[in-house]
């Protein structure tokens, strides 16, 4: 889609620009290729497991077959990265969510400034446009901010908010948001935590005590823990993935500001590293700049 092209539009300028004139004039694919390729993945925050990975792979089809030209090389390099991609975002995790299931719990969560609050907004919107009533819990109670955005969220995508003053129980806002969707008969429910990474057990404790209340209200709640990450942070993000996932079962990501970042690359590597599929991708800051993430429409993108 058009949107996405926009939004890969630096990664793909850094990265597979890049890689077609390190290719050019070259007639096949050697060592010297290789190293280069392999530092071109790193530098575009792949990481350095994934490109190992990568590089390993594309080693064994140029031994196979070779003489490779660049235009092969590009479409192995796809190939390769779509396979990494689909093994951990299977199909049936592209619908936005189970219908079933109300209210469907989503549970937010991510340190603050990548992006969580307006992932929060971009997602109601979502699913107001489909049709959904949707309630926003603020539970990031220790920001006047958060709880304030959330409400301008909650008016732009005509959301109902539930908030409780600064600095209240977390669990007490989650608890308050799920009594009321279910008195309102509403179809999902999307709750922000707070984005303090103090120290592993103290969130550990927070997330878990929230999600005990969320259980209590609504059996099986959260349906989905949504870890929000900003891409062009590169390597902080894959950092924040492993506290955050060593802290609470996550079972979904969303990357925010890949329109604003050459970084892309971490899409990849934060999807092989962690085995948790990326749901959601933010190219921008409207409220329609939230996708679901199509990792064959990704890897076209960036290709192409
Ligand atoms: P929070 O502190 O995690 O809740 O972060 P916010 O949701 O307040 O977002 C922080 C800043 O990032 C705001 O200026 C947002 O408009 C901006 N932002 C969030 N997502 C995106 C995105 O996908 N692309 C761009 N360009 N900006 C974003």
């Amino acid at each position: 889609s058009q949107a996405l092209d926009k939004g890969l539009e630096k990664t793909k300028d850094s990265m597979f620009t890049r890689l077609s004139k390190m290719v050019a004039g070259k007639s096949r694919v050697d060592e010297e290729v290789l190293d280069e390729l392999e530092e071109l993945l790193v530098s575009s925050d792949v990481g350095v497991s994934t490109t190992l990975r990568i590089i390993e792979r594309i080693e064994e089809r140029v031994a196979r077959d070779r003489y490779l030209n660049a235009t092969e090389l590009n479409t192995i390099l796809r190939e390769e990265v779509a396979a990494l991609l689909s093994e951990n975002n299977s199909a049936g995790f592209d619908d936005t969510y189970s219908e079933t299931i109300r209210p469907y719990v989503i549970m937010v969560v991510g340190v603050n400034g990548v992006g969580k609050t307006t992932t929060i907004g971009k997602l109601a919107h979502k699913f107001n446009q489909a049709g959904k009533k949707v309630v926003l819990g603020a539970g990031d109670t220790f920001r006047a901010a958060a709880v304030e955005q959330i409400h301008v969220w909650g008016e732009r995508a005509a959301a109902r908010v539930v908030s409780q003053k600064m600095g209240s129980d977390p669990a007490s806002v989650a608890y308050d948001t799920l009594k009321s969707a279910i008195a309102n008969n509403e179809d999902v429910a999307i709750i922000d935590t707070a984005g303090r990474l103090h120290n592993k057990v103290g969130l550990m404790n927070e997330l878990s005590k929230i999600r005990n209340v969320m259980n209590k209200v609504v059996p099986g709640a959260p349906h989905e823990v949504l870890l929000v990450l900003d891409a062009s942070t590169g390597q902080n993000a894959i950092e924040q993935c492993k506290q955050f996932t060593a802290a609470t079962e996550v079972n979904a990501l969303a990357l925010t500001k890949l329109d604003g970042t050459a970084k892309g690359g971490v899409v990849i590597g934060i999807s092989d590293q962690f085995k948790i599929p990326v749901k959601y991708i933010g190219v921008g800051e409207g409220k329609e700049d939230l996708q679901l993430f199509d990792r064959v429409a990704f890897v076209d993108s960036l290709f192409r």
